[in-house]
């Protein structure tokens, strides 16, 4: 077994990481953190040892990721035992884009299960919790896992690389928009616009104030991507549409306004809020 690889791919796997956690993180919380904290889903942000223990736990599943993914694709027993094949050509190209949507639904459903089984007591106390104490999540806090959660999330690799036909690149671009996305979903801001929640497409797609209520209230809104099992298994927060369009409201109205002339500061802002809601 050659280890050579190992570096490409810790630096692939936390490199990715660092460039999504880290971009968003000096954008919302550093540079503009005060400015926009208004826009904020939960008014408060997190203490330097949270983003620091958020930190620790993601570098820890980074690593795992990375010597179980080596293991995998490199592994030269292994390898040839999984579903990878060498040329896009052997498959055409219509396979190759049509498969990047059902990785996404496969996914999403093998985490809705993960997830729904770490909040059995059993495991939440011991393994889930890790996770969970990020009350108020920031963007570090997307790998943020006990190991043996770590190791559960790892197997959406194996069952890709030994039931579907997948390209190496499918691998790559894959879980780079898994990161983002995951990223994006402990971000502590909406991104999506006002009515997305509610809307015809908007309803399937799971967004940050969805994933930051889970971490706020420990229950309810277990998805990934979409938004497809916590509607039909009924596990979807009933106060979330509320929730997203106040806090598309702060962010929009509000940033309106204060653009005016007509509110300014976090006092008047907050004040004129509860006046519009009101
Ligand atoms: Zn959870
Ligand atoms: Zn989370």
């Amino acid at each position: 077994m050659d280890w050579s690889v190992f570096p490409f791919v810790i630096m692939r796997i936390g490199g990715r990481y660092l460039i999504f956690a880290g971009s968003l993180f000096l954008i919302f919380y550093v540079w503009k953190g005060r400015a926009w904290a208004y826009k904020k889903i939960q008014n408060k942000f997190p203490k330097n040892s949270e983003y620091l223990r958020e930190f620790f736990y993601s570098a820890l599943t980074i690593s795992m990721f990375a010597v179980m993914g080596v293991l995998l694709l490199y592994h030269p027993y292994i390898r040839p035992l999984t579903t990878l094949y060498p040329h896009i050509s052997d498959r055409g190209w219509f396979y190759y884009f049509g498969l990047f949507p059902a990785l996404f639904v496969v996914h999403d459903a093998y985490f809705y299960l993960i997830h729904r089984l770490m909040h059995t007591p059993f495991l939440y106390k011991h393994v889930h919790k890790v996770h969970h104490r990020s009350t108020n999540p920031s963007p570090w806090a997307a790998y943020s896992f006990h190991p043996f959660e770590a190791l559960l999330e790892f197997g959406i690799l194996p069952l890709f690389l030994f039931t579907i036909p997948v390209h190496f690149t499918h691998i790559i671009l894959f879980f780079l928009a898994m990161i983002a996305y995951n990223v994006y979903g402990h971000l502590g801001f909406e991104l999506y616009p006002r009515g997305f929640s509610d809307s015809k497409w908007g309803r399937w797609v799971n967004t940050s104030v969805n994933h930051n209520q889970h971490h706020q209230y420990f229950t309810g809104n277990y998805s990934l991507y979409f938004l497809f099992w916590d509607r039909l298994l009924g596990t979807l927060r009933k106060d979330y549409s509320e929730k997203y369009e106040e806090v598309c409201f702060r962010r929009d109205r509000l940033g309106e306004m204060r653009m005016k002339g007509s509110v300014s500061g976090p006092t008047s802002i907050s004040k004129s809020y509860n006046a519009n809601i009101s």
